[in-house]
C-alpha cells in the first residue's frame, strides 16, 4: 500500500470505520513511514477533537420540510398538472388562444395559395419572380 492510498483513508482509519484488514495494512504502513505516521497524528488529533463537540439535534420536521422545499422549488409541473391548475377562465383563454391560432394559420395558407399563379409555387417564390430575383 503506497503513501497515496494510504492517505485517503486516514480519516476513516482515524475514526476506527476501516475493516480490520485494511486497518492493519496501514498501521503496518505508519509503522514505516514516518510522513504518513505524521499526517495520521494529525488526522487522530482532528478526529478527537471532533468527538468532544456537542451532537447537533435536528429540529422535528426538518427532513419532511425540506422535502417540501425542494417538491415546490424543484421540480417542474408537467403540462397536466399546470392544466389543472388554471383556473376555468384561463382554460378557457388558452382554448380561444390555440383555437384563433389554428384560424389564423388556415386564413394564412389560403391566402397564401391564392396568391401563387400557378397555386403550386409559394409566397417566396411569387416576390423572387415578381422582382426578377427568382429565374
Ligand atoms: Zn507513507
Amino acid at each position: 500500500m503506497g503513501c497515496d492510498e494510504v492517505r485517503k483513508r486516514l480519516t476513516a482509519w482515524a475514526d476506527g470505520e476501516l475493516p480490520p484488514r485494511e486497518a492493519e495494512r496501514i498501521d503496518h504502513h505508519l509503522s514505516r513511514c514516518p510522513a504518513c505516521r505524521l499526517e495520521a497524528h494529525g488526522q487522530r488529533q482532528l478526529s478527537a477533537a471532533l468527538n468532544t463537540l456537542p451532537a447537533v439535534i435536528v429540529p422535528a420536521g426538518l427532513a419532511e420540510r425540506t422535502r417540501r422545499v425542494f417538491r415546490t422549488r424543484l421540480e417542474r409541473p408537467g403540462l397536466a398538472q399546470w392544466w389543472q391548475q388554471l383556473s376555468l377562465v384561463m382554460r378557457g383563454a388558452v382554448c380561444g388562444a390555440a383555437l384563433a391560432g389554428l384560424l389564423c394559420g388556415a386564413v394564412l395558407g389560403t391566402s397564401l395559395s391564392r396568391l401563387a399563379p400557378d397555386n403550386t409555387a409559394n409566397l417566396y417564390q411569387t416576390l423572387y419572380a415578381d422582382n426578377g430575383i427568382f429565374p
